[in-house]
């Protein structure tokens, strides 16, 4: 039995019937990692010794009749930016070497409780900051569908580790795009929750009026099962929101579209799309209506302006969020041999321990909230986010959900946009406004564009607290395009998309 292939409810399913220990299931997966992650290097931290004690523990506790939760004894991968006590968190900055958490996040703690395996912390561009994952202190995380690609980011670790087979599910965050991105170019699933719904606690912050973590997977219901295992009211986040879980497992059981209202966002397309992946886009949008779907079109006009908001809120946060890495409280800490004061061993740190994106950032941030700017840049820009609020409230009155593609492009190529920061911007172009407006959005992946034959994503957008639509309408797309193509996933097995000879072969398996 190849327990890697298998979805994380068929694990749960074997761990359940008493098929497979929850050891059996974590040694796999720790020998595929050994196996691959030299070429894919989705890890900046295995937990092996942690796992299998972990797992252990799920195998006790089964065998003494203790009632189980789903994911007990399913492996899962944590993006680096969650705090873990026992394993290191570096958020992919040097800044951050060395150093050892001394709490779980809420998330962490959530999956612990829930029997789930943490594998290990996942690479990331530094801080969240990046949309390729190669932005991390530690090197690139490489696309398992081709090794010269990136795998999106900021959550590329996590989403390379999932579609590369290491692990069935991962933990990623969004803030701009970071789960949605890399799951379209990975060919996986990755939502983000409702802003509030899933807990901050214990997540290095990047900008934290939007940051929200979320979960990845290679199916809508495994998405679903994880999505339900760490969401939820946190006290210990003061925007969490104290409201019950959108029951997104049972809608992605229900995988129904008939009578829904489905927008098309006129907004987000046009010039900059890959043909090939407008092509998948609309294809899927097809199948929906065929489905019963209604299908309109629905526009949004201030989403032009939310990639040049974001670009002043989100580093306007993270200025003020990444002050407390001040060489005294966490990790690094350069020129400290007695002779330089505070205030320069400080200066010295943040030079050697941050890159050049999250230096960008910090000075970007540090402008747009100076006096004399701040009215003109961050001020403005909350206003945008005001009016891309109110062009979600008016599409929502018109569509039950909205659909766009994930992002405008499939996979680009290692270093192909490392010199461009705007080119590298445009990548979340079509995930910005959920963020900004705090609504839920799921990436689903809707077939392989013909250009490049790498996979393309589907993005379905709900309202707030609405997040089980997501998982209706992507459920019932996954279904519909598994007829259709395969799942992408195995499609590429078929050899549609194979472009690694060191992947083709190893991979397919059980659909
Ligand atoms: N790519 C975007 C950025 O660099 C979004 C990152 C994220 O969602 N964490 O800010």
């Amino acid at each position: 039995m190849e327990l890697t292939r298998k979805t994380a409810a068929e694990l749960s399913a074997l761990l359940a019937g008493g098929e497979v220990s929850a050891e059996e299931v974590t040694a796999a997966h720790l020998d595929r990692i050994a196996g691959c992650d030299d070429r894919v290097h989705a890890f900046l931290h295995v937990a092996a010794d942690g796992a299998v004690a972990a797992a252990r523990e799920v195998d006790r506790r089964r065998a003494a009749g203790d009632e189980l939760g789903p994911l007990a004894g399913v492996p899962v991968a944590l993006k680096d930016v969650f705090t873990t006590i026992g394993a290191p968190t570096t958020c992919g900055s040097r800044i951050l070497d060395g150093w050892q958490p001394p709490y779980d996040a809420t998330i962490t703690r959530r999956l612990r409780q829930a029997g789930a395996i943490i594998l290990g912390k996942t690479n990331m561009d530094e801080f969240a900051m990046g949309s390729s994952t190669e932005n991390s202190a530690f090197g690139p995380t490489r696309n398992p569908w081709n090794l010269s690609r990136v795998p999106g980011g900021s959550s590329g670790g996590s989403s390379a580790a999932v579609a590369a087979y290491q692990a069935p599910l991962a933990v990623g965050t969004d803030t701009g795009g970071s789960i949605r991105q890399p799951a379209s170019v990975c060919g996986i699933v990755g939502t983000k929750p409702t802003y509030g719904g899933s807990s901050r606690y214990g997540l290095v912050a990047f900008a934290s009026s939007l940051d929200t973590p979320g979960p990845l997977a290679r199916t809508v219901l495994d998405a679903a099962l994880l999505h339900e295992a760490i969401c939820g009211y946190d006290p210990m986040d003061s925007t969490s929101i104290d409201a019950p879980v959108p029951p997104v497992v049972a809608a992605a059981r229900q995988a129904d579209v008939s009578g829904m209202r489905i927008g098309v966002v006129t907004e987000l397309s046009g010039e900059g799309y890959q043909p090939g992946v407008m092509a998948r886009f609309a294809e899927a949008v097809e199948l929906l209506e065929s489905l019963g779907a209604k299908v309109t079109e629905v526009s949004c006009p201030n989403f032009r302006y939310a990639l040049p908001a974001y670009y002043l809120i989100a580093p306007s946060e993270c200025s003020s969020n990444l002050a407390r890495f001040d060489a005294m409280r966490y990790g690094l800490r350069v020129g400290d041999d007695g002779s330089a004061g505070a205030e320069e061993v400080m200066s010295l740190t943040r030079e050697a321990g941050f890159g050049d994106e999250v230096k960008r950032r910090i000075i970007l941030g540090a402008y747009a909230l100076s006096s004399g700017y701040y009215d003109a840049y961050y001020g403005k820009a909350q206003q945008v986010r005001t009016l891309i609020i109110r062009d979600f409230e008016a599409a929502f009155g018109q569509a039950d959900v909205l659909v766009s593609p994930v992002t405008p492009t499939t996979a680009f190529g290692i270093g192909e946009r490392a010199d461009d920061p705007m080119a590298m911007y445009l990548a979340d172009l079509c995930t910005i406004p959920s963020d900004l407006a705090g609504n839920a959005a799921i990436s689903v992946p809707c077939g392989l564009a013909s250009e490049d034959g790498l996979p393309a994503g589907l993005q379905v957008m709900a309202p707030v607290m609405a997040d089980d639509r997501l998982y209706r309408v992507a459920a019932a797309a996954e279904a519909a395009l598994t007829e259709r193509w395969g799942h992408p996933l195995i499609a590429e097995a078929k050899g549609l998309g194979t472009s690694e000879p060191w992947f083709s072969g190893e991979r397919g398996g059980s659909a």
